[in-house]
């Protein structure tokens, strides 16, 4: 018994402990994390694109005391700025008490996620049925695109300079729109194929009509018919879709998932689920000692190039901006600066074992994941943060008892993928990959733990209040 005792209190001294963070949460806890689950679920009914989450996130700023930031501004400790950049990023900063040449905390989230855009002559009719075509964006299986409900969001901007939001296939009485697929009894050739052909990107074709003008049997009736429904409701004429950016995302609402409801389901957890977190904790954090800046990005999913991506110089410029009003400048505040690259991570799944390997990869329930490299092969395309900086992490979430995890994504030569972390690290600030296990990602539905995504959010307030 002795014996067992001693070898008992060995283990818990020497060797790591993983398991489900439900056993590390008091009741209290988990009632906090399924509130703040709510409201998750509600900023993803309504955050679908990244415009979307930029129009939430000025107004939850600006509830919150936010002003939009000028360059010249007197700033002092507790003021309350964010930049929105053109709409489909933005920027937000809380000034801390400590001299801006210590560095801010900065936590950097994509709200920007796989979909189907339109193309720029998108409309087309045949056959009597009227179709959109589309150019997919980010990295999808495209199979798993069609036979979905789809809803239309965006923006068309009309030949006279004004804009007509688009949002159509969100409420209960809207009608959707759908890729076709194949039906099984004529797929013999199709399923013959290897499953990244089976559908091809110029299939991914969306039907949105098939009624003519009845007075009208011309070719093009059905377009035509179409057309005209849109001028009614939209006053936008066929060229308009040159200057417009619509995108085809799944009309699936964020639910529960399972019997004990410990998961969500939505579409566009890839990043949303980190933007929401560090957009909360951003807002929520009390009397910060550093300046906190975040930044929720457009275009990681296709490279992060363009100026609403991270690869841009406009996070560079807005640390500019407020380290010289504050009588710094941006070099010497991003060099002692430290950023949570925030971003999803792969979850083990039950189903498909063999592409992760155990020791290292992520699994929901277990806490948000700390991930000190990503890249592919070689590590390509990682910022690989330092041993001494992970440390500084480990040892943050251990004070603050946030319930986090390393994950690794997939097995060493099974592919791989990158985050906007080593385009902050190129700033010379010190960077880490933090975020959530997901299952099915970049799938049209993707699930992830409630217990992660609350760790997610205790993980940026616990950075944000250091
Ligand atoms: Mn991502
Ligand atoms: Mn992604």
């Amino acid at each position: 018994m002795e014996k067992k005792d001693a070898i008992k209190e060995l283990k818990e001294k020497l060797l790591m402990k993983r398991r489900n963070a439900v056993y590390d949460m008091s009741e209290e806890d988990l009632a906090a994390c399924d509130s703040f689950c709510e409201d998750y679920k509600d900023f993803m009914n309504k955050a679908k694109i990244e415009r979307e989450a930029v129009i939430y996130s000025v107004d939850l700023l600006k509830k919150n005391g936010y002003t939009e930031y000028r360059k010249g501004m007197k700033l002092k400790a507790g003021d309350k700025i964010y930049r929105n950049n053109r709409g489909k990023a933005i920027l937000m900063a809380v000034i801390g008490t400590a001299p801006i040449e210590e560095g801010v905390r900065l936590c950097a989230a994509h709200i920007d996620s796989p979909r189907l855009d339109l193309k720029q002559n998108p409309l087309y009719e045949d056959n009597e049925i009227a179709l959109f075509k589309t150019h997919y964006y980010g990295g999808i299986k495209k199979y798993q695109w069609t036979t979905i409900p789809l809803a239309l969001h965006g923006v068309v901007i009309k030949a006279d300079g004004t804009t007509v939001p688009v949002t159509i296939g969100e409420d209960e009485n809207d009608p959707v729109f759908c890729v076709t697929d194949l039906l099984p009894h004529l797929a013999t050739a199709q399923m013959q194929k290897p499953l990244a052909k089976g559908i091809t990107g110029e299939q991914l074709n969306i039907v949105i009509g098939s009624r003519p003008f009845k007075d009208d049997e011309e070719s093009g009736a059905v377009k035509l018919n179409i057309m005209n429904i849109l001028f009614e409701k939209y006053g936008i004429t066929e060229a308009d879709f040159i200057s417009s950016e619509l995108e085809a995302v799944p009309a699936f609402k964020a639910k529960d998932i399972g019997f004990d409801r410990s998961m969500i389901g939505a579409y566009g957890h890839d990043d949303k689920v980190c933007a929401y977190t560090a957009l909360r904790a951003t807002v929520d954090c009390k009397d910060p000692v550093h300046t906190v800046v975040t930044v929720l990005t457009d275009k990681e999913e296709t490279g992060s190039d363009g100026n609403t991506g991270l690869c841009s110089a406009y996070l560079e410029y807005f640390i500019a901006d407020i380290a010289e009003d504050m009588g710094s400048d941006g070099r010497t505040v991003l060099s002692a600066s430290e950023c949570l690259s925030a971003d999803v991570n792969a979850a083990f799944d039950p189903t498909f074992p063999e592409v992760n390997e155990r020791n290292n990869c992520a699994y929901i329930n277990k806490g948000v994941v700390v991930t000190k490299y990503t890249g592919a092969r070689g590590k390509s395309g990682t910022s690989d943060a330092s041993a001494e900086f992970t440390g500084r992490i480990r040892r943050l979430m251990d004070d603050k008892k946030v319930i986090w995890q390393t994950g690794e994504l997939g097995k060493v030569d099974e592919g791989g993928g990158g985050t906007v972390a080593a385009y902050i690290a190129n700033l010379n600030v010190d960077t880490i990959d933090l975020g959530v296990p997901v299952l099915s990602m970049h799938a049209p539905y993707e699930i992830v733990s409630k217990i992660d995504t609350y760790m997610a959010y205790k993980a940026f307030i616990a950075f944000c209040e250091d």
